[in-house]
């Protein structure tokens, strides 16, 4: 019986991961959970699943659920010394990091330090302090599962499941894209898309920054510095192929000419419950691939005029030391204005643009420092698009 903190439990990954531990109640039980302010949502998470600890991210949200559960066992609490502190409970055994952007750091590092398996759906904490916190895995010797989908194939398709195993075998990576609802238009159709359009994700059903991200190309972005800092490689090592109909999660070729792909219906249970039970696998209700029903797979090359984020992700990595966690943090908070119809969707990636050309690019050698660019590139951010408002 694996005990489970659930960190985002109300979001999208979070309910797949409670779809796994219902189908599954013999192996895996709900130790604790956490969620921004989603009360109404918790309180039917609390009801069913009867986890002994909740960490809200406000009083108000901890209170009204507390009123709201009233005749429960769980102990409600809020804040984010809470957060750190339910992962490292002893009934925990591992750690599902899925909290939304930047503010998953610091309790994905306290699951680390606390020596709990990590299934790391949290791409952005991975993303901005990539070796400060794969430094910490090493130093733990926790186990790290890619819960990425696209991760979660590359290590599927690597020798040994392991990170750097066989390296000189390895040709490259092949980090497979949908390409998003705006694959084919035009810069002018997508200088006035809406925030609904933009969500409205082909193949996926997801959260919605995420979706933002996969329609401007930022979250392949993300998923390729993510690639660089699990699998120890440089973006030089990885292509990036357009896929539209997202059946293959991602390959690795290798230097034989072989090339091995984890394929199956686009669903985040496959990987979820695949980082759940490793080495062992269980079943999922997703329905098996049928090839003849898919029967066309196509693949293109990224437009990197019209999806310049691409091109930003991957010069935040050659820039180094704060550049990655400066490229997030400007991104989150252009996604929150475009969500806002405060800018427009390329704005978006002009936003990024502006903030990592002017932004001061350190070292990271503790993580302050981390903590330090994400203010300094959130304000940044913030002036540009007010500016922009003027
Ligand atoms: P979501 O928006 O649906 O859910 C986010 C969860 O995080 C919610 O439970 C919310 O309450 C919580 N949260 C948000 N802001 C918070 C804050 N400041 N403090 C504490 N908790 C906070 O998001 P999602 O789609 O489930 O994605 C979660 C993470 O998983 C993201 O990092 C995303 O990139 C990654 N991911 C998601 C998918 C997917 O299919 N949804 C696939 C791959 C990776
Ligand atoms: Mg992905």
């Amino acid at each position: 019986m694996q005990g489970i903190c659930l960190l985002g439990a109300t979001g999208s990954i979070g309910q797949s991961t409670l779809d796994i531990i219902a189908q599954h109640p013999d192996k895996f039980r709900l130790v604790s959970a956490s969620a921004n302010v989603s009360v109404d949502k918790m309180a039917q998470i609390c009801r069913r699943f009867k986890p002994q600890r909740i960490v809200m991210g406000s009083q108000q949200a901890r209170d009204e659920l507390a009123t709201l559960c009233a005749e429960s066992s769980t102990s409600f609490e809020w804040g984010d010394e809470a957060l750190q502190s339910i992962v490292a409970d002893a009934q925990v055994d591992q750690v599902m990091a899925a909290i939304m952007g930047f503010a998953g750091l610091k309790p994905t590092l306290a699951g680390i330090r606390a020596g709990k398996r990590i299934l790391l759906a949290n791409k952005e904490s991975l993303v901005t302090a990539g070796k400060l916190f794969m430094d910490e895995v090493a130093q733990s010797q926790v186990m790290l599962l890619p819960i990425d989908s696209e991760h979660n194939a590359i290590y599927q398709s690597l020798p040994q499941h392991k990170a750097g195993a066989h390296k000189q075998d390895v040709d490259k990576i092949i980090l497979t894209a949908s390409g998003g609802p705006f694959r084919t238009w035009s810069l002018d159709e997508m200088a006035n898309v809406t925030p609904a359009q933009a969500c409205k994700h082909p193949n996926w059903s997801m959260g919605q920054k995420i979706s933002i991200d996969s329609a401007s190309l930022m979250n392949k972005g993300l998923e390729l510095i993510e690639a660089c800092w699990l699998f120890d490689v440089t973006p030089d090592d990885v292509e990036v192929v357009i896929h539209p109909e997202s059946i293959i999660h991602s390959m690795v070729s290798y230097r034989d000419g072989s090339v091995i792909s984890q394929m199956g219906n686009p669903d985040m249970k496959i990987p979820i419950a695949y980082g759940m039970t490793w080495p062992n696998r269980v079943e999922t209700n997703v329905p098996s691939l049928n090839l003849t029903q898919v029967a066309k797979l196509h693949f293109e090359a990224p437009d990197l005029q019209r999806f310049p984020n691409l091109q930003l992700a991957a010069d935040a990595w050659f820039m180094g030391g704060t550049a990655m966690a400066i490229l997030n943090a400007a991104n989150e908070v252009a996604v929150a204005a475009f969500l806002q119809h405060r800018i427009g969707f390329l704005q978006i990636a002009e936003v990024n643009r502006t903030v990592l050309e002017q932004a001061d690019i350190r070292s990271v050698n503790q993580l302050d420092d981390v903590f330090e660019a994400d203010a300094a590139a959130r304000l940044l951010a913030e002036q540009c698009i007010s500016c922009g408002e003027k």
